[in-house]
Order: C-alpha cells, then structure tokens, then sequence
C-alpha cells in the first residue's frame, strides 16, 4: 500500500514558540510511526535557515528575509506569513492526500478556498477557547473534513453543530515531562525571599490574561508573594508598573530578568525595562520574552520555585503552563472556565469559581473573571494541608499530568484520524481534466447578489464548493450591505469589485492547473531546497 502523504501547515518545527513545539512533536511521532510520507510548510524560517539542517521530512520553507526582492510581497497581506502565498505551489510539489493544520481559524483560512481543495482532504484542529465561536469561524470549520477537538469541552461545543464533521477523539497538547520534572531547588539562590510562600503564573503579557486580578490576589495576601514570568512592555500588554503601584504590590511580585549578553536569569521585583545584570554588570537584563527566551530547562526551574500555579485567564484554548507546571508536580489553580476547567480536574487541581461571565465584542464570546475571594479561600485550603497531604497531592499531579498528556498518545489519536480518512472520494492529482480559464464570458449585472456570484463561481470557475467558503460568503455579505471595512473605515462594494476578485482567483487558477497538468515543476528556491534536503 502506499503512504498517504501528510503535508503539516504551522510553525517551523525547529523554532521555539508553542506552535512549532507542536509541529515538531507531531512530525517526529508521526515519522517514527514508519507509514507516511511527511513533508511541512514551515512558516518564520527562510529557506537559508533550513540548510545544513538534517530533516527527517520536507521542508519548504515559508518566509524571506527583509533584503530579498520578494520581501514587499510577502508582506503585502498578512496571510502570506500563514502560508498563503506559497500554499498552492508546495502542493503542486508535494501533491499531499491530506493537509493538517493546528493553528487559529484565520491562519488556516486560506486552505479552504485554494483552486487545488478538491485534491487534498482537510483536517484542522481549531483552538476552541469561549463560546459561541463566531460565525465566520464556523463558516471555516465547515469546509474541513475533519475537525479534531483539543479538549472535551471544545468537542462538546462544535458537536452542537451539526454539520461539522468533529472527530470522536481529542487531542490535548503534550509536555515534555523528563524536562518539566520536579526538583529540590533553594528559592534563595533565584532571588526569592528565604520561606516565602509563592504564587505562580507564567503566562504572555496580553488582554485576555487578568494581570491586574493576580494583583489584586497577592494584596490581599500577608505571608505570600507572586511570581509572575510574562513579557514586558508588550505593544498590547497591560503596563506592569502602573499597575505594581495601583495595588501597592511592588514588594510581593517578582519577575524573570534575563541578560541579552551573557543570558543568565534571576528572580527580581520590578527593577524597569532595562536593568543592570548582577552577573556581568551590563545594563542589559530585561524581561525574558520570546526573542528573549529561557530555555524549557531553565523554565522548568521557575516553576519549581512556586508552591501552587495560578492560571488566571478570560479564556483559554488548552493553556499550555498549566501542564508544565503540575508536571512539575505543582498543584494547579485556574478559572474554571472553557479549556482550563477540564485541564484543571484532569489534574487534580483546584477550580476556581467564576464571579461573573461577559460578552467581548472584539470576539462575540462569553469572557470568565474569578472571584478573588474564593481564590484566596482555596489557597489557604491548599495551605492548610499536612505535608504528607501536600506531598501526596504533588505525587498525584505529575502521574496524571504524565497519564493525560504525553506525545505518544497523541501522535496515536492523530495517526488513528488520518488512517481513517477515505482519501478515495478525493481527486487524483493527476486527473487530466484541465481548468481552461473563463475569459470572453459575458457577466450579468441584473442578477441578485447571490444569484451573481454563485453562476461565476459553479458556471464559470467550476468551483461549486467555494459557495461554502468563508472567503466567497463575505463577499456576499459586503454585496449585501453594499460595502466592506478596510482598515479602520468602510468603502463601497459593488457586484463589479467583486467580479473582479473572482476573475483574480480564475487567472491564479488557469496558472495553478497549467503547472498540474503539464510538467508540475516549479523552479523556485524553496521547492529546489525542500527537495535536496
Ligand atoms: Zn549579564
């Protein structure tokens, strides 16, 4: 039997953010499995940043470097750093059965309305993280074949609709548990005060964390400080010192400072953004960030110097630190809310109570906020424990957090989704049927709206499924109201742009099946790359 080929959307496996993390796990279980061809579409790396790297799949890199020609292009619309704009030549490469992609609905949008969809089946695993999810995301979701749940909770909502096609099994995201492990650590040597009891977070600094409401919690807190490993200044984070002397918190909440030269790390209050490293006397110790980062080793110290985690969010999609820390063994306290309510059962954490849900605007969903005051009665529950309960406790939270969210069992439920896709009902990729373009055909404007734009698309592009697109009900949306936002304001839309978007997506098309169905070579630099390595 031949392989089914598995093309991988999302971050470069080789980087460091969470979704690379994912990239590389799934690839590498996936390979060591032995019965599939793999190959990934590998966004943030270029392809010099792919050389002299052993890859045990295809890697076509994504993005280029600011000095290169393509550069303006690239980022001329933000999709094209998700992969929009090479999408369509690695699958006329690779000729995958099955694209995946796990990233955010507006990321992998592009993979619905490509002129080669009926080529390739379409599983995404959508980060579900409040409710409802927006229509336009339900739209996306509704033109994949399969869709895999991280979490029972996110299963339970998109099994509501019934026309997804949502697979019976979940997906969790995994940790590293031989390297987030617990250890016998002296807070002192980090910084820490001798004996203090230490809440812990690790979180970005974003909107949808309550930053404001950890602080608030260590105010109300006499024997206890907060450790909090964020970001700072972030473009759209919360200003960490205004808040600091709002809650007069300054002396109770300490944060990651790391060097830019010589990278060592240490515990500290707020000392500002630039700070002077008390290993080499530079003044270059600032917030670890992303460019920035500690390495998963180091990390794994930081949690192993706070006595509980608190995940303090509106909403998550799953909430990675949550199980890096109770693989720690440290026991885990998060709202209980969207996907932290089940991560935190699983284990055997304490939920904490709502004090009231929101609707959001920006995201048309229900946003949680904790009650500050039963956090604090929970907390002290925890320390009121024997340390023989504590211990067991922590005992109890590494082996489930080991039980519930190891790669291997998720490579397994990926692999059983895969294996059971009927990639038969697909079109072959060598099928001779050739799209021959639509020029000379004469449009007619007396036609509604959606009698318009369905006879382009069925009579003329050939692409009845498109309707079903997100891509093709916005335009119909804007037809309707008869404009569409762009940027910050709205500009009129007619039946005229929007024949001429469609006349766009024919042309790529025509150019797209040539390439198929004459020699399907492209000569680029990343294709010839991917290829050698
Ligand atoms: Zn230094």
């Amino acid at each position: 039997m031949t392989k089914k080929r598995i093309l991988l959307c999302g971050e470069y496996s080789s980087l460091n953010s969470g979704y690379a993390n994912w990239s590389r796990n799934l690839l590498n279980g996936l390979n060591d499995l032995n019965k599939y061809e793999l190959a990934e579409l590998a966004c943030f790396c270029t392809v010099n940043e792919t050389k002299n790297k052993k890859h045990k799949w295809k890697v076509y890199a994504n993005s280029v470097s600011p000095s290169d020609e393509r550069y303006k292009n690239y980022k001329s619309n933000n999709n094209n750093t998700y992969g929009q704009w090479r999408f369509d030549a690695v699958c006329l490469d690779f000729k995958p059965d099955i694209v995946i992609d796990f990233r955010d609905p507006w990321m992998f949008d592009y993979q619905s309305f490509s002129p080669l969809r009926k080529y390739y089946k379409w599983i995404i695993m959508p980060p579900v993280d409040s409710v409802p999810q927006r229509n336009e995301w339900i739209t996306i979701f509704n033109n994949a074949d399969m869709i895999i749940p991280y979490t029972e909770w996110a299963k339970n909502s998109l099994s509501k609709y019934k026309h997804l096609k949502v697979f019976d099994k979940i997906s969790p995201a995994g940790v590293d548990y031989n390297i987030f492990k617990p250890q016998k650590l002296n807070k002192t040597d980090f910084g820490l005060p001798k004996d203090s009891f230490v809440i812990g977070s690790v979180m970005r600094n974003q909107k949808r964390k309550l930053i404001p409401a950890l602080f608030e919690l260590i105010s109300k807190i006499d024997n206890g400080i907060l450790y909090l490993h964020t970001t700072y200044p972030e473009l759209h984070g919360w200003d960490i010192p205004s808040l600091l002397l709002e809650f007069n918190v300054a002396n109770k909440v300490y944060f990651t400072y790391r060097c830019r030269i010589c990278k060592e790390y240490h515990a500290s209050k707020y000392i500002g953004v630039n700070a002077s490293c008390k290993f080499c006397n530079n003044p270059t110790s600032m917030f670890a960030t992303t460019s920035n980062g500690i390495a998963d080793d180091d990390l794994s110290k930081i949690y192993n110097l706070f006595d509980v985690y608190l995940q303090y969010a509106v909403c998550e999609g799953f909430g990675m630190p949550q199980i890096e820390a109770s693989s720690c063994g440290i026991p885990v306290f998060s709202v209980d809310y969207s996907a932290m309510s089940e991560v935190v059962r699983s284990v055997d954490g304490y939920p904490v109570p709502l004090s009231n849900l929101q609707y959001e605007m920006e995201s048309h969903a229900e946003r949680a906020y904790p009650d500050i005051s039963k956090t604090l009665d929970l907390i002290d529950q925890y320390r009121n424990l024997s340390d023989n309960e504590k211990e067991n406790l922590k005992l109890k939270t590494r082996e489930n957090t080991i039980n519930n969210y190891n790669w291997k069992n998720i490579v397994n439920v990926w692999s059983e989704a895969i294996d059971s896709m009927d990639i038969s009902t697909k079109v072959n990729w060598n099928d001779p049927n050739k799209y021959e373009g639509s020029e000379n055909i004469k449009l007619d404007y007396t036609l509604n709206n959606f009698d318009f734009v369905n006879t382009i698309c069925c009579d003329l592009l050939n692409e009845p499924n498109l309707m079903k697109t997100q891509m093709i009900q916005h335009m119909l949306h804007s037809l309707d109201h008869g404009a569409v936002k762009e940027g910050s304001s709205f500009v009129p839309y007619s039946k005229k742009r929007a024949a001429d978007n469609l006349e766009r997506y024919s042309q790529h098309k025509e150019m797209v099946d040539h390439i198929r169905t004459t020699t399907g070579k492209i000569n680029e630099d990343y294709i010839i790359a991917a290829n050698e390595s």
